[in-house]
């Protein structure tokens, strides 16, 4: 069976994904079950995006009425969910308006775009160059490839779109030394960097970036795409340093496991595009929404909250564990740096019922938010066990 759907994949599918051998064929909240009926806990979501694990019972009604409705307009068209969604996200975080599109790429396409229109009707069309960080992931696309500061990824896709420079995290004079050269149209962060192997922003330097931004009248962009809806312990990981951005991009969680994106504008840059700058076919799919409207609305604070509380569980069940060297991350989006190579830790606790991710060197953890306390626990007792291997 496995054999024939691995032949079946390489004959068929571009080889761009280095999959486990394991086919998911179902699942129910935090747990999913493969081809042989065997069951895992799953600590990856998708890579955060199963917000509520698979099959939520709430999010999986909204979704089916709003399927039985109406399945797709145009955006030539009013629909409800877009609207009451985009009220809602504006609502939850202050911010002003909203676009939709489908993916983390195309929210940052977007905020890239927002963010180079405002610079050159502020400062010149010659203020165009975005600042990203070292080490930072933005997508896949050639913009936001080219937003991403870890060379391997651009290898091979030259040229990129120009106009994207690049400093190290956590050094604030390079931000200053570039100014002296460079015209900068924004600045766009991640505060937990995830796929550079989830690494934090100290608050000190997150702090200065917004000065600088703030200094200089341009755009600070946080990019929310994993550490958004939730997954930080907050509604998104800025609330938690403390920053006012002028734009968020964010995706992955959004819609619980539909593809959903959407780029936050803030007031200074609420009324940035005008009809026809931006668009999507897709983009604000009712569907998607509605799916999204039934995650968004359950992020209160007291959900918040238990998300803290067992990303808290987690670290303490790791800090100073045999074979454990470091643990780093915000509410339920942990990096653990292991003794042993990250992927042999992954592939023993698949083989032990238990699905983690890596990032970079680091075994990363993205576990639904409403993952039972129980099902958290056992994971961790597995990644614990297998961790301290010799
Ligand atoms: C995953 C990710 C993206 C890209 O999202 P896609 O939906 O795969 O296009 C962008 N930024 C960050 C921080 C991400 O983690």
């Amino acid at each position: 069976m496995m054999n024939e759907m691995m032949r079946l994949d390489q004959e068929y599918i571009a080889g761009t994904y280095k999959r486990f051998p394991l086919e998911i064929v179902r699942g129910k909240g935090s747990l999913v079950e493969d081809a042989d009926g065997n069951n895992y806990i799953d600590m990856g979501s998708g890579i955060a995006v199963t917000s509520f694990g698979i099959a939520d019972d709430a999010w999986q009604a909204a979704v089916t009425a709003q399927l039985g409705t109406l399945q797709h307009m145009s955006n030539l068209y009013y629909t409800d969910p877009c609207i009451r969604l985009a009220r809602l996200l504006c609502e939850k975080t202050g911010m002003r308006k909203v676009f939709f599109s489908n993916s983390g790429a195309e929210a940052n396409e977007c905020a890239i775009k927002a963010a180079r229109k405002y610079a050159a009707q502020k400062h010149g069309a010659d203020c165009y160059t975005i600042v990203t960080l070292n080490n930072s992931f933005h997508g896949r696309t050639l913009t936001t490839l080219a937003a991403t500061g870890q060379a391997h990824y651009h290898e091979l896709f030259c040229p990129l779109t120009p106009g994207f420079a690049h400093v190290n995290a956590e050094q604030p004079g390079e931000l200053e030394a570039l100014a002296e050269t460079t015209k900068i149209a924004a600045v766009m962060i991640e505060c937990v960097q995830g796929e550079g192997g989830v690494v934090p922003l100290s608050a000190e330097y997150a702090q200065a970036v917004q000065r600088f931004t703030q200094a200089h009248d341009i755009p600070l962009i946080v990019d929310e795409v994993q550490t958004g809806n939730g997954r930080s312990g907050a509604l998104y990981a800025y609330m938690r340093y403390g920053l006012s951005p002028d734009i968020v991009s964010t995706a992955k969680g959004l819609a619980g496991g539909l593809p959903l994106g959407a780029t936050l504008l803030g007031e200074k840059l609420q009324n940035v595009f005008s009809y026809g700058d931006h668009g999507s076919t897709f983009g604000g799919n009712p569907v998607c929404c509605a799916g999204a409207y039934s995650i968004l609305s359950r992020l209160t604070d007291d959900f918040l909250a238990e998300v803290r509380a067992k990303g808290d569980f987690l670290q303490s069940a790791f800090r100073g564990a045999p074979g454990i060297e470091d643990v780093s991350g915000l509410g339920l989006m942990l990096g653990l740096k292991t003794a042993r190579p990250a992927a042999d830790v992954v592939a023993d606790c698949m083989a032990e019922g238990v699905l983690c991710l890596t990032a970079k060197d680091k075994v990363r953890l993205l576990p639904a938010l409403n993952i039972p306390q129980d099902l958290l626990a056992a994971a961790a007792d597995v990644i614990r066990r297998v961790a301290a291997k010799a």
